[in-house]
């Protein structure tokens, strides 16, 4: 078991601490909520119970902006039920339901949508049970290779102090012959993660960006230096790492701020990092998207101006607004140029 919760706090106060925590009566029965639960009350923080993670309804605040500030700090320690796994394309085969919910702020994060009234954070404590689901998945398709993606619903780096839920699926994806692990961050709480054994099962990846989207669309994040001194650490610990730069954001000085992106990535990585990866991702919204960003974020400078897009049609309900062609293709060669220029053995996995 991690013994993250453990390592005193004090002199990091960047570590998440939330304001509130919810249990579900249940959860106590696994070892990781009454340890979530022992370090919650060790902290002094108020602690509620709830029927069921899925409809926390009483959050303090007196507007919905407020609410959904509070919840941003609420933790809900739960059962995770449905052990049916989504898939996770193009990155992985499956979606590994560890964590849902983040206490960042990015302006144009989709959990704003996809989590609708619930952007509290979860923490599921039958890992064990999410790990033999994850394996049944893997026998599926043996001797294919399956892929699990461990952050499509939340940030689980950030919250790794508190639950300790990715060192255990490294360390069972390292046993797993035709499974992978991978996910993606914009925090730097890697430390409990450098010691494990992994097999080279977990790709780790960081999400990075221009200086600009970093400072005017991502509070509450590890700063930039952070993540790539992160990356550094788990590169030397011999974890295949690799990263997403998303989202690509077409603003004044685009060029010179990917560019001075890839050129900081170069300087600050360790030399000789061998299987490297990036995965570009352009700026994307949905008409949902825009009008809740627009309420949470008032003041937000992100563009989202649906007549200077390209409607894409989605394949499962409403489409997005996606850059049009022409600057789609200018963002994808000027930063894939930069990337091979620094990086000439990395691989591209994919533009979208
Ligand atoms: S860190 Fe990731 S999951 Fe969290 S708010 Fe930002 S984009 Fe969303």
């Amino acid at each position: 078991m991690s013994t993250t919760l453990e390592r005193p706090r004090t002199g990091r106060p960047d570590v998440f601490v939330p304001e509130l925590v919810y249990f579900e009566p249940d959860a106590m029965n696994y070892p990781k909520g009454k340890r979530i639960h022992e370090w919650a009350v060790k902290q002094g923080l108020p602690i509620r119970m709830t029927t069921s993670h899925n409809r926390i309804t009483n959050l303090p605040g007196e507007s919905e902006l407020e609410q959904y500030k509070i919840a941003k700090r609420t933790l809900v320690v739960g059962i995770r039920k449905t052990l049916k796994f989504d898939q996770s394309k193009p990155s992985a085969e499956y979606a590994i339901p560890i964590a849902t919910g983040c206490m960042a702020h990015c302006h144009y994060c989709y959990l704003q949508t996809t989590l609708g009234a619930k952007p509290y954070i979860r923490i599921y404590v039958n890992t064990d049970e999410i790990m033999e689901a994850a394996n049944g998945y893997i026998q599926e398709r043996v001797p294919q290779i399956t892929r699990f993606e461990a952050a499509c619903t939340s940030d689980p780096v950030g919250l790794e102090p508190i639950s300790g839920s990715l060192a255990e699926l490294i360390e069972f994806m390292a046993e797993q012959e035709f499974g992978r692990l991978r996910f993606v961050t914009k925090f730097h709480h890697v430390d409990s993660l450098l010691g494990l054994k992994h097999n080279g099962h977990t790709r780790i990846r960081f999400s990075v960006n221009s200086r600009y989207v970093i400072k005017n669309f991502e509070p509450a994040t590890s700063r930039f230096e952070q993540r790539i001194e992160a990356a550094g650490k788990v590169a030397h610990a011999g974890y295949p790492i690799g990263f997403i730069i998303a989202p690509i954001i077409w603003h004044d000085g685009w060029e010179e701020g990917y560019a001075e992106l890839l050129e900081n990535l170069a300087k600050t990585l360790p030399p000789g990092i061998n299987d490297l990866t990036f995965e570009l991702i352009q700026h994307r919204f949905t008409k949902t998207a825009k009008n809740t960003i627009e309420k949470r974020y008032p003041k937000t400078k992100l563009e989202m101006d649906i007549e200077k897009r390209k409607y894409k049609w989605g394949r499962w309900g409403q489409g997005k607004y996606v850059y049009p062609d022409e600057q789609a293709n200018a963002l994808r060669l000027f930063i894939s140029e930069r990337i091979f220029d620094h990086f000439p053995q990395a691989t591209i996995d994919y533009f979208t």
